[in-house]
This record gives structure tokens, sequence and C-alpha cells, in this order.
């Protein structure tokens, strides 16, 4: 559609800059903190697009970058893709193969990086034929001489505050982002102009996570992973004030940001508002008087984690959501009619994934291609559909065969829906424990056993099983000064009483740290190849693998 009619991300900064001309975009940096309005990012922004030009970027082209979230990454959030060019977040915690594999299979030209990147993507690159003909921009003032490559402020300096924003068809690709890949290659998933334009007025509604020019949002979750959750495009869409964490940001770096530019809105994986609990339960003392919500997802959001923030007076919005979705699939607001119910009914729907997103459909099938009723109990397959859900992989046609079927993405999460609608993830198609045909959630125990004081990891897998065929046995990381062999009784015997008996693993394994995926997920494929398959007998754990061994 010509003449700027068509759904793309052109009038989001466009309306911010006349609109909010001096709301602020703060990050933190290891030197101290950036200030810059949205009239300077304007700015800065058109003389990125301008640089890219005279380093003969052209439509269609791939940009990537390389960093942590900071203002100059934003910079690349709108400069990048309003020139016709597509931004390729990569994930720099991905092993060194997988970002040779990525940058070659998006065919990158050019890869901004931060400094505290730049030895991470040299070994990746170097005598890599994936990476002949790439250049680099250091992302600051300072070239990196073992990259070649110009310091990003050289890069823009000198042109033209001025660029004249091309009007871009719906269709083109915008952004590009791999999803970690557990098992096989990593998969790209394309953002069309489009998909981001009806996420970011997704979001932008009530029953998404929606923000107004008051807001100060901080997004946790990095912009390499699916655009930090689109964050950074819906404050914009809102006229927000932005906080960027910079690199490697610890709870204290957190929690100073939230009292000195009074954040109200942030967003990031458990673990991250794990931390910042810790540090307050440490003793630290942290004013949160101004932050409103938090939103949690990329993994279950605990329920005892909520109730700590309730109790604070910050509202944790709990979301589901796939590299492949843009992310935002579900969120768990609650709906008007159980706002009157008590606390305990509140809860509970609000630790369920939730809602889904107001733009999309769904369904939910059986291992008999049934579709479930919607009565919490039932479980199969979820699949999904709309205008923000991607519709193939990036020159991936076999996967596309396995994802999709008649339109729909196949996501390989296994979910009941209550009667009020209420999504609930039990499991990963991969991680489904069957236990003598019979079905364990593992994510159910998980969410049961890290409830336990002293826990402060759970993952439970399926292990062989000589009658059973698969048993389940739960990998623990404890807190320091645990009494292990209390904490088993104490695990074993509560989840008994919650739990049918077979439900209970036949093990509790202590181990220092669940092994994660590069986005941060528990990896129970390296789980279980790490702690070998046990093939547990019947009816006894194997002496190497009692608790008290440990
Ligand atoms: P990757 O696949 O690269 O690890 P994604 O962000 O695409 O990263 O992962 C999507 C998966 O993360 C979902 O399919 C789901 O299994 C899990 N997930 C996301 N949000 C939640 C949540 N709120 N609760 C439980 N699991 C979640």
């Amino acid at each position: 559609m010509p003449g700027g009619h068509a759904q793309t991300l052109r009038p989001f900064m466009w309306r911010a800059e006349r609109l909010y001309p001096d709301t602020e975009i703060v990050s933190r940096t290891h030197e101290g903190r950036t200030r810059h309005t949205y009239a300077e990012y304007a700015d800065r922004t058109a003389r990125l697009a301008n640089a890219l030009d005279a380093h003969g970027i052209e439509r269609d082209d791939r940009v990537a970058t390389f960093c942590w979230n900071h203002t100059r990454h934003f910079e690349t959030y709108f400069g990048v893709p309003n020139t016709g060019a597509q931004l390729h977040t990569i994930n720099p915690l991905l092993p060194d193969e997988h970002i040779r594999y990525i940058v070659d299979d998006a065919d990158d030209e050019i890869v901004f990086v931060d400094p505290s990147l730049a030895e991470k993507i040299a070994g990746a690159a170097e005598g890599a034929a994936e990476f002949e003909g790439v250049d680099f921009v250091a992302m600051g003032s300072s070239e990196i001489d073992a990259l070649d490559a110009p310091a990003y402020e050289e890069f823009i300096a000198d042109r033209s505050t001025e660029y004249d924003w091309p009007d871009l068809d719906g269709d083109q690709p915008a952004g590009l982002c791999y999803t970690s890949g557990t098992t096989g290659k990593p998969k790209g998933v394309e953002y069309t102009q489009s998909m981001l334009w009806s996420h970011t007025m997704a979001s932008q509604t009530p029953q998404g996570i929606p923000m107004e020019d008051s807001d100060v949002v901080m997004p946790v979750v990095p912009m390499f992973h699916v655009n930090a959750w689109g964050m950074p495009f819906t404050a914009t869409a809102a006229g927000a004030k932005h906080v960027y964490p910079g690199p490697s940001p610890d709870p204290a770096d957190l929690a100073a940001l939230i009292e000195e530019e009074g954040v109200t809105v942030s967003a990031g994986v458990p673990t991250v508002w794990l931390g910042l609990r810790e540090y307050v339960e440490g003793g630290n003392e942290v004013d949160l008087s101004t932050l409103d919500t938090v939103i949690i997802g990329g993994a279950a959001a605990p329920r005892a984690l909520i109730e700590w923030y309730d109790e604070r007076d910050v509202e944790v919005l709990h979301a589901w959501g796939m590299t492949e979705l843009s992310p935002i699939g579900t969120v768990s607001h609650l709906k008007h009619d159980l706002r009157e119910t008590d606390y305990e009914t509140q809860v509970k729907k609000r630790s369920k994934q939730g809602l889904v997103a107001p733009g999309l459909e769904f369904e939910v099938i059986d291992e008999d291609g049934e579709e479930v009723p919607w009565n919490g109990d039932d479980f199969g397959e979820l699949r999904i559909r709309g205008p923000w859900v991607t519709k193939e992989y990036f020159k991936r046609p076999e996967a596309n065969e396995a994802e999709f079927v008649d339109g729909w993405l196949k996501t390989g999460d296994v979910v009941t829906v209550d009667e009020d609608g209420y999504i609930q993830l039990v499991d990963r198609t991969k991680d489904v424990i069957k236990s003598g045909g019979e079905w364990i959630s593992s994510v159910e125990l998980e969410n049961a056993i890290i409830a336990y004081d002293g826990v402060s990891e759970a993952a439970v897998v399926g292990v062989s099983h000589e009658r059973w065929q698969e048993r389940p046995v739960a990998f623990v990381v404890v807190t320091d000064g645990v009494d292990r062999e209390e904490l088993v009784e104490r695990i074993e015997t509560g989840l008994r009483e919650e739990y049918p008996e077979w439900w209970v693993p036949d093990a509790v394994e202590f181990i220092d740290e669940v092994p994660k995926t590069a986005t941060g997920k528990f990896s129970k494929k390296d789980l279980r190849e790490q702690h070998g398959d046990q093939s547990l007998v019947e009816g006894a754990v194997p002496e190497a693998d009692a608790p008290e061994e440990e």
C-alpha cells in the first residue's frame, strides 16, 4: 500500500518526536547514565540512517546488532527498519557455532557490536568463512581494532539529521530473530513491518501490556530477545520515557534505576525479579513506590513471586509468548468479574499464563487430534494464529512443515484452558513425562518444588524406567546452608499431600545449577545429557542417585 497508508513503524517515531520532544531516553553505562530526548533521538536515528546509506546498505539488506540494552541499540530499532533494511538482533549468549550459522544464514552486511562483547564475536568470527565480507561498528565512542570497527559516534558523525524515510509496504521485512534452537539449528523468525505494527497496537490495548505517556519504561528483557518483547516500540508509541539498564545489570543496578529514574513499568524473566526480591530480602532497602507493573514471562512466574510483589503494591502481569509471536500471546489480566473474588482465586488466575491477547485466535488439540474442552483439566498442544504470528521460518521449509498446520503455528506448549479462558502451560511437548501410560506435568512439579524454602531452582525430567517406561526425577539447586536431607523429606511429604503418589519424583538430586539455553531457559536436554540415562529400576532409587549420597 503506497503513500504511507501501510502498517509500519514510522508513525510511532514520527509521533513521539513531535508530541514528546523533551521526553527522555536514559541509558546506564559503566561510566554513568546517558540522557537523550526524543528530539535528539530522532536526529541521531536520521544520522544513523544516512550513515547506513553511505555505507551502501540498501532496502532488504540485513543489519545486525550484538548488543545489550542501551540507547544506541534503540537507535537501530527505528533507524534500520525505517529505511527498508532489516534489523537482525543476535543473541550474544549463543555458542560460537550458532553465531557463525546465523550470521551466514541471515547474510548480515554489518554488525554493530558492544565493546564488552567484542572478544566474543571476534572469537566466533576468527577464520570463519561465514563472516567474510561482514563489517563491524563499535557501539561507543572508541573503535575496536581487533574487529577493524570504527566507533559508532564516528560512523554517524557529520551525517545529516534529516532523512527522507521511505513509504514502506506492510510486508517489508523489518526484523529478524533466531530461536535458541534447543534442538537442531537455530530457526530464524522474520518480523514484517505490519507484524511489528500490529504487535505494538495490540500491546497498547488494556488487555495487552499498555503504557501511557506518563510511564517510565525499563525493559530488562534483552533487546536481542524478540525485540525486548516489543517494549521499545510500545513505549515509543505511547510517548513514554525509556530507561535502558545497559550491560549485565545486577539487582543493585536495577534498584538504583527504579528509584532514581522513577520506573513505572518493567519486564523480564522470573530470574530477574527473583534476584531483586533476594536483594531486598537480603537487607537492602529499595523504594519500589513508583513501580506499578512488572511483566514477567519467558518462563512461568512462580506464584510466591507474584504475592511478594503484590505485598509491595507492584502488580505482576504474567505473560506468555514466543519468538514466533513477536512475542506476546497471552497476558494474565483479571477479567472484570474476577476482580470481585477473593485474593486466593485471583492469584490462582494470575499465576496462569493468561488470556489470549486481542487479535489472536487459538485452539488446543489433544493426542487424538480433537479440540479439548475449556475445563481447566484436559490438555493438548496449543496452536495459535494472528497478524503478529509468523507464518513460516526463514529459509527453512522443512521446519515449516513440522511446525505449522492449516495456518496455525504449533507452539510445542501443552496447555489447559479453564472455564474463564485462562490458558495454563503444563508442559512442553518434548518434556512431557509418561509414566505407565499416564501423563505427569513436569512444569507443575517444578512450580510446586520451587515454593519450598531453601530451593532456588528446580527442574523435573523423565528418566527411563524398566516397568513404568519413565519416572520423574527432580533436580534441585539449594540456597546456602540448607539441610538437604530434611529438605528432601519436606518436599516428598508435601508433594504426597498435593499429588497422586505416582507423581512424586523417584529421586531428588542436588546440582549446582540447572543448565540453561542461550535465552536463559532450562535446557532439559542438557540436563538429561549431563546426568545420563539413570535407568531407574523398579521400586528403588539406585544408590548412586540416592539423596543421602550427595
Ligand atoms: P526460545 O524458544 O528461544 O527459548 P522463546 O522466547 O521463543 O525462546 O521461547 C518460547 C517458549 O518459552 C514458549 O513456547 C514457552 O514454552 C516458554 N514460555 C514463554 N513464556 C512463558 C511463561 N509465562 N510461562 C511458561 N513458559 C513460558
